[in-house]
């Protein structure tokens, strides 16, 4: 019986190992700590996917910041956004005149965070940037600034270190991919 099966993940392949997801994790941190020094930094993690990526990144950046959240949702299909996002649920404390930098666990369409960035844009932050873990270049449909990039992965459905397939593999320590469904 190999890993996977043994931790009842048979259907999904390791894509990134813990390893070197830490590894970027660090280093995403280092060069986010040299270009916000001096600066009134706040992460704004986008709920659920972010929350360990958020939770790594904040300790590798070496800053008096703050954390606060949104929950997004998209209607869509299984694997995929429809494109109409709606919060769920909102920030804690405004934004304005702030350095603001939106941590995600994915990019895929672009959709969402295309929408995120125009919305908290009106709050008046006084910059506004993107750090993503992961970014599927080839899903593309709108351009959206990425100041901040893991990894650029092909157009595989990912699961695993708080991406989601049906809610579950939140808690995986690696990246996977998903070969096999399970419903
Ligand atoms: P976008 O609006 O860029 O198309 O999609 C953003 C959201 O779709 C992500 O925040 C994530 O929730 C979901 N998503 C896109 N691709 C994947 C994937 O490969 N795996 C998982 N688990 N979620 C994904």
């Amino acid at each position: 019986m190999d890993k996977m099966d043994a931790m009842g993940l048979s259907g999904v392949t390791e894509l990134i190992p813990e390893e070197k997801i830490l590894e970027r994790v660090a280093q995403l941190g280092h060069e986010i700590t040299s270009d916000y020094k001096g600066k009134d930094l706040i992460l704004i993690g986008v709920l659920k996917g972010c929350f360990l990526f958020m939770a790594d990144l904040c300790r590798n950046i070496s800053l008096p910041l703050s954390c606060d959240f949104l929950g997004v949702s998209s209607y869509g299909n299984r694997t995929s956004t429809s494109g109409v996002i709606r919060i769920t649920s909102d920030l804690t404390r405004p934004i304005e005149g702030k350095d603001v930098l939106v941590v995600e666990d994915i990019v895929d369409t672009g959709l969402t965070m295309n929408y995120l960035l125009e919305n908290l844009s009106t709050r008046k932050p006084k910059s506004i940037k993107v750090c993503t873990l992961l970014h599927k270049p080839a899903r593309q449909m709108v351009s959206t600034p990425i100041d901040y990039l893991g990894f650029s992965i092909d157009d595989v459905f990912v699961i695993g270190y708080g991406l989601d397939f049906q809610n579950r593999y939140r808690n995986l320590r690696f990246i996977g991919i998903k070969t096999q469904d399970d419903r």
